[in-house]
């Protein structure tokens, strides 16, 4: 919006202002004595009555016609009745009202001839003011015809203005209303005002004001007072006697209005205790129409800024929780992200953490609770006051604090913060309450709300025996941060099934041909490296995507075993890999038997590998899982054997047919004779129970060989092969067969 403009006119309305003063009076007649007569006489009247009258003329209709389209203005028509035709005169005022629409000039008809008299309800239908014989329109008649006339079209113009006035206001009001904030809703303002009250000199200033203080920002400028935008008001910008109007208005809180100054007041206080005042400065005095219509304006504007004060009230509740009447947690995160990165540098945040507050707050009900919280925020105020401690509701049951991070912790300070008495209903009740310390530089290049997520986190990770103050290390910023980034990516990589998977060969030992495959989940990341799914799946499983990552996996599974069953039959096996989680879930084996049956492969094509220390661990359960997989027809292996604490008992009893020994044993065995004797014994076990055994990890061909002369049937491992995706696998399998 240029506000330089506001307060002048638009040409078209410029004019229109200057000639109403003016009255035009236009005669329609064919007798050119008898109009010379009559524009003679209206002159005479004219300098008679003081009046300023322009008299336009017509020899016929057509010829009047074109004058009243230049003319829109024109006050008075006298009409010869009969012209071309006997009735071209009535012709005429019917375009003249129905045609061209123009009900504001009035009409009055003539004739020489008294017979040709309109009928009395067509001269009310036409709105035809007055009928004169031209023989008894005396001057002094005619006088009087002007002036009574020039009254009512003044009359009605006037209306017309009004209800044009009453629509300006309306449009300006629909146009303010729009503005749900402070400043464009007071650049709208002024420039709706600008339009009202069509002066071309002075300008208008809006600003605020509030309880208790001298200080009057502006909001808004336009017209004269463009220049001071951004300033207070002062005596120095609207002059002594104006300001001092002002602090009158301020004073009984209420508009002031003089000829050349208007002062609106628009109290806000029951919302937000300010004010706002708006200065109308004009050199020419303000007309009465628009001083009134200035008035019915200002109603709207005073609800206007009801109006914005609610909703940034309302604004302002989101920040708060309301039933400790403290800020909230998106207040702290707010705070935080206003800071510029030196305030950041300098802060500390510490959360008070309330422990066992479930408990209590179930114990001893909402409103103890709320009394330890208020009870700690005092605390927390009293202890830290001279530091200006911007404290706010951080959780239900913890408080947060932001401090200088010069603070020194204090000990004893903390330590009276730690653990705090109440007393209800006489009996002493304890409260601890754990500490967290963060210096916000620490995390500065992450996002406040990030920030608090990693508080909060580092808080519920700490061992809840832990009655230490908690400082926060950039190290376990770092650890916690990146795994935040990466559970986001995990997410969406899920969402979008971008994760992937390989397949390792699993070879027989003395035919060196290909027995199975493990299917290994891949995720790659958008700059090209690979997050390891000893990474990505333990993410998984603290996060709760498991579930869906497994299917995910399984699916692609069974999508390349259809492939691979075309290129090299269906003699083979795929081996997959499931989390403890899904061992233990009810619907697993059922969901997964369901999509193999539906994908019409067989479950003695698909091998579940579950660790030793997964099947020992919730030994009951999955055992109870991994006989049902074997009666479906799955095979099972032990994965990663000889790591876990395995119990003989137990492993008789697991339903698997294949051990893995885990690769730790098989890359150390050329050169530690301890790892050769863990493998010979799980030979000998496998042996007394009837395992088949897989080498895993074989890099060598010298492994490959030990592990062959002792009786291992089955490897894997990079000496064979690495893992590789279902394309790559292909050309490797038919590169072998050539
Ligand atoms: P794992 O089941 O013991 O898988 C074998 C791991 O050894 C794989 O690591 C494989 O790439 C690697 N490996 C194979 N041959 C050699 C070798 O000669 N030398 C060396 N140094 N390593 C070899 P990867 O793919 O990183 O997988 C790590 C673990 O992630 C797996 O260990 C498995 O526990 C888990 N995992 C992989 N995919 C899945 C899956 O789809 N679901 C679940 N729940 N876990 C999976
Ligand atoms: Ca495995
Ligand atoms: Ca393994």
């Amino acid at each position: 919006m240029n506000d330089a403009s506001m307060f002048e006119f638009s040409e078209s309305d410029a004019v229109q202002k200057q000639e109403q003063q003016r009255w035009k009076v236009l005669t329609v007649e064919d007798d050119p004595s008898y109009q010379q007569a009559l524009i003679q006489t209206i002159k005479a009247v004219s300098v008679r009555d003081n009046l300023e009258i322009e008299v336009l003329s017509a020899g016929c209709v057509s010829e009047a016609a074109y004058v009243l389209s230049q003319h829109k203005d024109i006050a008075i028509v006298f009409i010869d009745v009969v012209m071309e035709t006997d009735d071209a005169g009535l012709r005429l005022v019917d375009t003249i009202r129905n045609v061209v629409g123009n009900s504001q000039i009035r009409i009055v008809l003539l004739t020489g001839q008294p017979s040709f008299a309109p009928q009395k309800d067509v001269m009310k239908l036409l709105d035809i003011d007055e009928y004169w014989n031209k023989a008894d329109l005396s001057a002094e008649k005619l006088h009087s015809v002007i002036n009574s006339n020039l009254r009512t079209f003044k009359y009605i113009q006037q209306i017309e203005n009004a209800k044009q006035g009453l629509q300006l206001i309306l449009d300006a009001a629909r146009s303010i209303n729009g503005k749900h904030d402070i400043v464009s809703f007071s650049q709208a303002v002024l420039h709706e005002i600008a339009k009202i009250i069509q002066v071309t000199d002075g300008g208008g200033i809006l600003f605020s004001g509030k309880n208790q203080t001298d200080s009057l920002p502006v909001l808004s400028t336009s017209g004269c007072f463009k220049d001071f935008e951004g300033h207070e008001v002062s005596e120095d910008i609207v002059g002594s006697e104006i300001f001092n109007e002002i602090q009158l208005s301020q004073k009984s809180r209420s508009h002031r209005i003089t000829e050349h100054y208007s002062i609106f007041f628009f109290d806000t206080h029951h919302i937000d205790f300010k004010h706002y005042i708006i200065l109308v400065k004009t050199e020419t005095p303000l007309s009465e129409q628009s001083a009134a219509l200035l008035q019915v304006f200002s109603e709207n504007v005073g609800s206007g800024f009801s109006n914005i004060a609610l909703l940034n009230r309302l604004t302002e509740l989101a920040y708060t929780n309301i039933s400790l009447n403290l800020p909230n947690r998106n207040w702290l995160q707010r705070e935080i992200e206003k800071m510029n990165s030196i305030e950041i540098n300098q802060a500390q945040l510490i959360i008070f953490e309330i422990q066992d507050f479930d408990e209590k707050a179930y114990a001893l009900g909402f409103q103890f609770c709320k009394k330890i919280l208020l009870r700690l925020v005092s605390n927390i105020q009293k202890t830290y006051k001279e530091l200006n401690p911007r404290v706010s509701l951080f959780k239900d049951d913890s408080i947060a604090v932001i401090l200088p991070n010069k603070t020194e912790l204090n000990e004893q300070k903390v330590a009276q913060l730690k653990r705090q008495v109440f007393e209800i209903n006489n009996v002493e009740q304890f409260i601890d309450v754990r500490v967290l310390v963060l210096n916000l530089s620490q995390l500065r290049n992450l996002s406040s709300e990030k920030m608090l997520n990693l508080a909060e986190s580092a808080l519920s990770n700490v061992d809840p025996q832990e009655n230490e103050i908690i400082f926060f290390t950039s190290q376990h910023a770092d650890e916690i941060s990146s795994r935040f980034e990466l559970m986001q990516k995990l997410r969406h990589a899920i969402a979008d099934k971008d994760i992937t998977v390989a397949f390792q060969p699993k070879i027989d030992l003395v035919s060196h041909q290909v027995v199975g495959f493990e299917a290994l989940a891949r995720w790659k990341l958008k700059d090209g490296s690979f997050v390891s799914p000893d990474e990505f799946i333990s993410l998984a499983e603290t996060s709760g995507l498991i579930t869906e990552l497994d299917n995910l996996i399984f699916t692609k599974i069974l999508d390349a075993i259809k492939v691979l069953n075309k290129v090299i039959g269906s003699d083979y096996r795929v081996a997959f890999n499931a989390s403890i989680l899904d061992l233990v879930s009810d619907n697993y084996i059922s969901e997964i038997n369901n999509r193999v049956t539906n994908s019409g492969l067989k479950t003695c094509q698909l091998e579940l590998e579950v660790t030793e220390t997964q099947a020992i661990h919730n030994y009951e359960r999955v055992n109870r899982s991994l006989e049902k997989f074997v009666e479906l027809g799955f095979h099972i292996s032990i994965d990663d054997f000889g790591t876990g604490y395995s119990s003989l008992e137990h492993i008789s009893e697991i339903p698997a047919s294949t051990l893995k020994i885990d690769r730790c044993f098989v890359n150390k065995l050329e050169v530690d004779s301890s790892s050769q004797h863990i493998v010979n014994m799980i030979m000998m076990l496998a042996d007394t129970f009837e395992f088949d055994v897989v080498a895993e990890g074989v890099e060598t061909a010298e492994q490959a060989q030990w592990l062959a002369n002792i009786g291992c049937k089955f490897a894997q491992g990079y000496y064979f092969a690495k893992p590789m995706f279902i394309d790559e696998l292909i050309v490797w399998l038919e590169h072998r067969h050539a």
